[in-house]
């Protein structure tokens, strides 16, 4: 990345730019949109995708030039076609209606939100109380509601702990969606563990890795930065706690842009340090065109601030992995020479 070399010597200049690392795309994140792209190229356009691949405008807008068309219900998708489910997950009756109009589905829900959805089913079956902590109405909270609606009640922040209620205080399970805030996800459990001593934890963290790096990597660069801009889409809920993170650990001032253009000049006001980051659905593309505008500005020294390695990789949806193994099987007994 060309911004990213150090400015070479010249006139004093207390501008510089922190980049936090990791940022961007997570793996569940890279999984979905190489599906959408893969499955264009398999089977032609168009390919139906119910709600935005993943929170990213940039993303969808070029998703949709190739040819995917996105929509709000399965019910828009005409009978018989093929529809991919989104990276936040879906509710069984979505996989239902499915069915009933006869479409080809291919499901691009992380893996991680997976693991939530499978969490949720096991406790309902155990007969426990589910507290998922979440946004309400965000996408992936109403699919893992889906998986046990009668079990599951939503826990919307700290703030939201007074009002709920349980069948029996001795068999209650807190799970959460996989994009929150660190932070505010514990305020909340300690809060829930104070009005529920017995309440058990999940297995294992819920808060995907991909979110609690990206902030651990914000918390790093907040306390030294005069102004954070974190690239990503604003119903992006990873990108927006990204802010929130940045404020909490210091940063004077944050704002979440999708473009290098949404940024306002005055924001630069006084300012020595910029702190950047990106939501995990964004492409590496816009935080360049960040780097560049805050160059052209004067900030084009550009310090790493690295908090953790990531190797996580996810396999393509299972659908589209049996259909190009076919072909690619296809294609090779086709290269056979004749006997
Ligand atoms: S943010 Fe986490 S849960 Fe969501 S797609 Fe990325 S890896 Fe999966």
């Amino acid at each position: 990345m060309g911004g990213m070399t150090a400015t070479p010597a010249g006139p004093s200049n207390d501008k510089r730019v922190l980049l936090a690392a990791p940022r961007g795309y997570c793996a569940g994140v890279d999984r979905a949109v190489i599906a959408v792209e893969k499955a264009l190229e398999q089977y032609g356009s168009p390919i139906y995708v119910r709600h935005e691949i993943v929170h990213n405008k940039y993303v969808v807008q070029t998703l949709e030039r190739k040819g995917a068309i996105f929509v709000d219900e399965t019910a828009e998708v005409p009978e018989g076609s093929i529809v991919m489910f989104s990276a936040h997950g879906v509710a069984p009756t979505v996989h239902a209606e499915a069915a009933e109009r006869k479409l080809a589905t291919i499901d691009a829900t992380c893996p991680l939100v997976t693991k939530v959805h499978k969490e949720a089913v096991r406790f309902a079956n155990e007969d426990y109380d589910i507290l998922l902590i979440g946004h309400e109405g965000h996408e992936e909270v109403i699919g893992t509601s889906g998986e046990a609606p009668e079990h599951i009640t939503l826990v919307d922040g700290p703030d939201d702990v007074a009002n709920v209620t349980v069948r029996d205080d001795s068999k209650v399970v807190w799970l959460s969606q996989t994009t929150l805030s660190v932070d505010e996800t514990m305020e909340t459990v300690d809060k829930l563990k104070e009005k529920f001593p017995q309440l058990v934890s999940p297995p294992s963290d819920d808060i995907c890795y991909a979110t609690q790096n990206r902030q651990i990597a914000v918390k790093q660069m907040g306390a030294d930065a005069d102004l954070v801009i974190v690239v990503g889409s604003k119903n992006s809920s990873n990108s927006v706690r990204l802010v929130e993170v940045a404020l909490g650990a210091g940063a004077r001032d944050a704002h979440l842009v999708d473009f290098a253009d949404e940024i306002d000049e005055a924001w630069l006001e006084g300012v020595s340090t910029v702190g950047v980051t990106s939501g995990a659905s964004v492409p590496d593309v816009l935080v360049e065109g960040v780097l560049e505008w805050l160059s052209q500005r004067g900030y084009a020294d550009v310090e790493l601030v690295k908090a953790a390695e990531e190797s996580i990789t996810f396999s393509l949806p299972k659908e589209l992995r049996r259909d190009l193994r076919a072909e690619a099987a296809a294609l090779s007994a086709g290269d056979r020479p004749a006997t």
